[in-house]
């Protein structure tokens, strides 16, 4: 663990209070220790990939595969790394055991969304974040009212982790901006109205004029449905505020 992992955050953040978003996310990866960034590889992570591959591309980029994304999901991922140059994404997986054992037909996600993400995403991400110190979220303070207050840098205050998150006063214009600045390359269900992407069960296309999230998890009557670590413990949170 770097030194107080407080203190740190507390210096980034009154350093950084202005910066650019890589000037932070540069001085965060040579001060905050072993750092992962965990990327779901959706519609708008090629920012964030795209500022790592300019800093660090053996930076370590974990990847969860739930093994219910979309086709198109997993050839991004790899069609993006590529172009980026990435040396280091790390596929994350449920345990197949655990799979077997929890959710043999595939169908758990019919009958209990949040025990699903909890064996698909929140376990698998918790076993890889193990060894690190800190690890960098694409999370931004525009897509959640739950997100109004999102620093770039807090701490997890059950294992002490750095959370990093550069982009946390991005808008979706920046996005947008930088997406076409650089030319990256789009995921392809973008295009065919998908502006927020998930497993594929639980991700439908938008209609004009809704919620750019409102084709998560549509349909569900309950107001949590997803989990997000809070502290390092799977926490279950509100749709609009899930990952
Ligand atoms: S988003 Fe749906 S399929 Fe994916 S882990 Fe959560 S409940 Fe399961």
């Amino acid at each position: 663990m770097p030194r107080d992992a407080t203190t740190l955050t507390a210096d980034f953040l009154r350093e950084h209070a202005r910066s650019p978003a890589q000037d932070f996310l540069k001085d965060a990866l040579a001060r905050a220790g072993r750092v992962a960034m965990v990327s779901s590889f959706g519609a708008d992570s090629a920012v964030l990939l795209h500022m790592i591959a300019q800093t660090d591309r053996a930076l370590p980029v974990l990847f969860i595969d739930t093994l219910a994304l979309f086709p198109e999901t997993v050839t991004y991922q790899k069609t993006l790394a590529a172009h980026l140059g990435l040396r280091n994404v790390q596929t994350i997986t449920p345990d197949r055991g655990e799979l077997f054992a929890r959710d043999p037909d595939g169908l758990l996600h019919r009958a209990d969304t949040e025990s699903c993400c909890q064996l698909r995403k929140a376990e698998p991400l918790a076993r890889a974040l193990a060894g690190y110190d800190g690890w960098i979220t694409g999370r931004k303070r525009y897509q959640a009212a739950t997100r109004a207050d999102l620093d770039r840098a807090e701490v997890e205050p059950d294992t002490g982790r750095i959370r990093l998150n550069p982009l946390a006063d991005w808008n979706a214009a920046q996005i947008r901006a930088y997406l076409d600045a650089h030319d990256l390359p789009r995921h392809p269900l973008v295009a065919r109205g998908y502006p927020s992407i998930g497993c594929q069960p639980c991700t439908t296309r938008v209609l004009s004029g809704e919620d750019p999230r409102a084709g998560r998890w549509r349909g569900a009557e309950k107001t949590e449905c997803g989990i997000h670590f809070i502290g390092g413990v799977p926490t279950r949170t509100r749709k609009e505020d899930a990952a």
